[in-house]
């Protein structure tokens, strides 16, 4: 089997739970965007999944995101081709917006004010519009990363007044150990309110390989799936 026809395959098993994810809770296939996560893979995997149809990649890493991005435009043969939307769905540090928003259009993990400024001005910097989700971080989570939820309202104003950033919505990722279901309804609660007081910021980015079915019952407009479309990563030292 060639690597094009293992991602293919991957990813029609992928789309057959979305698909049964979507009539077990009575939702349109329409309203849910996959994005493949392709952190520690190559460039060329992202390549043919954009062949394969991928019409978004997300990536974790400042450089790694960026390296790859680039050698994807280099691969560029093609010029009808069209390169994937690209995620940055990790950590992110101030240092870093600057080369971040030159590359990616939606950036999933913003938690704090701070980095909504260093954002606004990398996109300034770079004449670019970056959709920006804020990402919560959830009550049965101790270490991971996210705003906690009293400050999301706050993180949401702000970006909203960013003139080279749009509000997108909101992100999480569901607690290690942690019941999918209960913290993907606890998103959909912060995501709420959210739109009571902006009510275009309707993204939800929920759902990785493990608990994709429990992020479509809570509402996920955005999919972030890795493993089960390229294959385990190798533990990184
Ligand atoms: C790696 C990663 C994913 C994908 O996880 P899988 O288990 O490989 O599907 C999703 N979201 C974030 C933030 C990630 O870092």
């Amino acid at each position: 089997m060639t690597r094009r026809d293992e991602l293919a395959a991957n990813l029609a098993a992928v789309e057959l739970r979305i698909v049964s994810a979507c009539a077990e809770a009575s939702r349109d296939r329409d309203e849910i965007t996959l994005i493949v996560i392709t952190k520690t893979y190559p460039a060329s995997d992202v390549e043919l999944l954009a062949e394969l149809g991928v019409t978004d990649v997300g990536e974790n890493r400042h450089p790694e995101a960026q390296l790859k991005m680039e050698a994807l435009l280099a691969m560029e043969a093609n010029p009808s081709k069209t390169l994937p939307r690209c995620h940055f769905v990790g950590g992110l540090q101030t240092n870093k917006t600057n080369a971040v928003t030159r590359y990616a259009d939606v950036v999933h993990s913003v938690d704090r004010l701070k980095l909504v400024n260093a954002l606004e001005r990398g996109a300034a910097a770079a004449s670019r519009t970056v959709t920006c989700l804020v990402q919560v971080g959830l009550s049965e989570d101790a270490g991971r990363s996210g705003a906690p939820a009293a400050d999301v309202l706050a993180i949401a104003e702000a970006i909203d007044a960013a003139e080279h950033l749009i509000l997108g919505g909101v992100m999480a990722v569901a607690p290690l150990g942690a019941d999918a279901q209960t913290a993907f309804g606890e998103l959909r609660s912060v995501s709420l309110a959210v739109r009571e007081r902006f009510p275009d910021a309707s993204m939800i980015s929920a759902g990785m390989s493990g608990d994709l079915e429990e992020a479509v019952k809570a509402g996920a407009t955005h999919l972030r799936i890795g493993r089960s479309v390229l294959g385990e990563r190798p533990l990184l030292g």
